[in-house]
Parts: C-alpha cells; structure tokens; sequence
C-alpha cells in the first residue's frame, strides 16, 4: 500500500523522508554562489555549531559571522564620486551610491540584520516573517513591513539557514515585486537541497553562505548544522 505523503513528497511528521537529495559536491560550483573560504570564518563557525555554546555567545558570534558575510556580499556595491574637504585640501572621495536594504527573515534572521547594521548603519531594514509548516515545510508569510517607497541599489534577503529553500526563494519573490535592481540572499550554513532550489529558482541573485553542509536530515534539518537557529539565538529551547 502506498504510503501517505505531505506536499513535499515525505512521510507525515517526516517531511524529507525519501526525498532525494544532491551531493555537497554536485552543488560547490554553482554560479554567482559565495562560499566563505575564511580562516577566520571557519573558526568561528566551530564555535557556533558547539552545542554546548550558550545563546548570549551564539548571538554574538551570528553578529560576528554576519559582519564577515555582510563585508564580503557588499564587495561589488556600485560607489558614487563624492567631494569633500580634508583638513589639508578638497578631494573627490566616494560613497555608496544608493540604498542598501536588509530584509531578516523573521525571527532567525535578525542576528544576521543586526551584523549588516553594525558594518553599514544606515541600512533600511524589512522585516519580514515567514513562518515554516513543520509538516509540509512550506513557507507561509506572516509578517511584512516592507516601505512603499523604494529607493535601494540592492537587497539582501538574510536568514542563517538555507534549508529546503522554501523562505529564501519565497522572499526573493517578494522583493523582486518591489522592483530592487539587485537582490542577494545571505546565510550561515546551506544544505545542499536548499542551495540548489534557490539557484536554480533565482539564477539571477547572488547567495553568499559561510559554510555548506551534508544534507538535510528526514525532518528537514541541516545535517551536520547547527540545530534551531531561532531557538539558539533566542534562548527558546
Ligand atoms: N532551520 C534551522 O534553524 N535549522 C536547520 O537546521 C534548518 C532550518
């Protein structure tokens, strides 16, 4: 007989049960796919998958994590000439030209929102929350505090684990009906399942990750991961 499936294909209460997924390897060289190489990095992604790493450490390392992330995804911005006065003479300096939006992916992506604010303090901030059906792992939209009046260069879309790709790719949707000219998603820790969906969804945007993981476990968690990164920033075990 066969078995009763949810809308992603698994097992009630057990939606990636049999649900095929690609190699770290058949997903490394993706285009417009940043990966952190940084030793730096690496270090303290160590710390935060530490499960014995409390939620005030966690919370700092995410900022600290996310301020890396953030200095790399803004690498390419589009700068404007500025002219200013030294104390010694005039010169033409340069600015970034036009806004930069974050939009956290409510409520895991607020750590990383809070590390883009610390490296550029006049971002706009859009929250916006997607909560994910356990069962289904279908984003549902909850929360939205987008402006009506846009003037960015670009966007990221920011939560710390990329998964199934279900919010990421639900939230690149609703930025591009803003029309921002330029949209990157930003995370912690990718699946290789999730990494796909979005790349081949969003070939168009740019996804900066710290690390690439194995899999996704049949509950739909990043294996080998970090856990629940709201509940480890947040205290709420
Ligand atoms: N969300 C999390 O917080 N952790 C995972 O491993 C997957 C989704």
């Amino acid at each position: 007989m066969a078995e009763t499936t949810t809308q992603s294909g698994g097992k009630p209460g057990l939606p990636m049960h049999g649900i095929a997924q690609p190699t770290r390897d058949e997903v490394l060289n993706l285009p417009r796919v940043h990966i952190s190489t940084h030793p730096v990095m690496a270090h303290k992604m160590t710390a935060l998958r530490d499960v014995h790493t409390q939620p005030p450490e966690f919370y700092r390392l995410v900022k600290e994590i996310g301020a890396l992330l953030a200095y790399e995804a803004t690498a390419a911005l589009a700068l404007e000439p500025h002219p200013i006065e030294t104390p010694l003479e005039p010169i033409v300096g340069q600015r970034l030209a036009g806004g930069i939006g974050v939009t956290p992916i409510l409520r895991a992506g607020l750590g990383l929102s809070e590390a883009f604010r610390e490296v550029i303090p006049d971002v706009q901030v859009w929250h916006l929350g997607l909560r994910r059906d356990e069962q289904t792992l279908q984003a549902m939209e909850y929360y939205n505090r987008l402006p009506h009046k846009v003037d960015l260069q670009v966007a990221y879309a920011v939560d710390p684990m990329l998964a199934t790709g279900g919010s990421a790719i639900d939230a690149i949707n609703v930025l591009k009906r803003r029309g921002i000219p330029r949209l990157s998603y930003v995370g912690i820790i990718a699946a290789p399942y999730g990494l796909l969906k979005l790349s081949q969804t969003h070939p168009d945007i740019d996804i900066y990750i710290a690390a690439l993981d194995e899999c996704l476990n049949d509950t739909g968690y990043i294996m080998p991961g970090l856990g629940d990164a709201g509940d480890r920033q947040f205290g709420t075990f």
